[in-house]
């Protein structure tokens, strides 16, 4: 007996019609989850832009005109604490291997001898692309390692001195979303789960006596919160706006004119910044 053709929600289709496959899953990116923790609607800005370069065609972003902006995003933060910052170069012992390197990404650190580096091979043979097809998460962490004993975890590097405002800087936490949703794209990639991921800061003035690194925690907790933080993002339409000075001061499309929701324009926050001769500022 032939075999029934399989139907969509209990609904047998009618013969000769095919049955309409599903909508693709929205694609994202760590980035898209960094900006969604910040504000929706600067991740829908930014898609809506990135959009419109790659087709050709103005993408309008979700956000309905008139859309009440809301305190702060509904994203809840991740679980786990990352941990005490680690001061100097992460080490690397002779038998660990760079497994994957951004080539598109220039000024990071040289840790690894060429002899060590299986980087160009990677990407000559799977491109530059880390992408989770399973979870719909594509991205480009900096670095991926291979320690001797088997472990494999991301290092995302941020240029920027490790003791300067450590605990006040904004950036810093959303440096942990980030990492996070790279630790899954290595176990896709890998399969293998890393235990953490590494935030990696270092200071192109210190000649390498400002660098220093945090692991942040990936298990099981860190992999359901971002399973449900992904399927929060897609089911959200509307995108909403969160003005504060604290967001809309780091917010790309504040600082290209796009957001009519801004608590204030990207160049009057930044106006009163002093620039303090870099022997002044505060190192610990
Ligand atoms: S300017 Fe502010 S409100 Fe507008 S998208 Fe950026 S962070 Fe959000």
């Amino acid at each position: 007996m032939e075999a029934a053709t399989p139907s969509v929600a209990g609904v047998a289709p009618t013969p000769g019609t095919s049955v309409p496959s599903p909508p693709p899953v929205e694609h994202l990116s760590p980035h898209d989850i960094v900006t969604y923790f910040r504000c929706p609607f600067e991740m829908e800005l930014h898609r809506a832009q990135h959009l419109s370069w790659r087709t050709g065609q103005k993408v309008m972003p979700l956000t309905p005109t008139g859309t009440t902006p809301l305190g702060h995003s509904p994203l809840p933060p991740p679980p786990g604490e990352s941990s005490d910052a680690q001061p100097g170069r992460l080490i690397v012992g002779p038998h660990d291997l760079l497994l994957y390197q951004d080539p598109d990404e220039s000024g990071l650190p040289i840790l690894f001898p060429p002899e060590q580096s299986h980087a160009h091979a990677f990407v000559r043979q799977h491109g530059s692309t880390l992408i989770d097809q399973l979870w719909g998460l594509s991205g480009r962490p900096d670095l991926v390692v291979r320690r001797g004993d088997g472990q494999v975890f991301p290092v995302e590097y941020k240029e920027t001195h490790l003791w300067e405002g450590y605990h006040e800087h904004h950036g810093r936490f959303f440096d942990v979303l980030q990492v996070i949703a790279e630790c899954r794209l290595v176990e896709a990639t890998w399969g293998s789960a890393p235990r953490f991921g590494v935030v990696y800061y270092g200071d192109a003035q210190g000649g390498g006596e400002r660098e220093g690194y945090v692991e942040v925690p990936y298990g099981d907790l860190q992999r359901n919160w971002l399973q449900q933080a992904m399927t929060l993002i897609r089911a959200d339409k509307v995108r909403a706006p969160v003005p504060a000075e604290r967001n809309c001061q780091h917010c790309e499309p504040n600082r290209d004119g796009l957001c009519r929701y801004a608590c204030k324009g990207f160049e009057e926050l930044h106006r009163n910044e002093r620039q303090e001769p870099f022997s002044r500022r505060r190192f610990y």
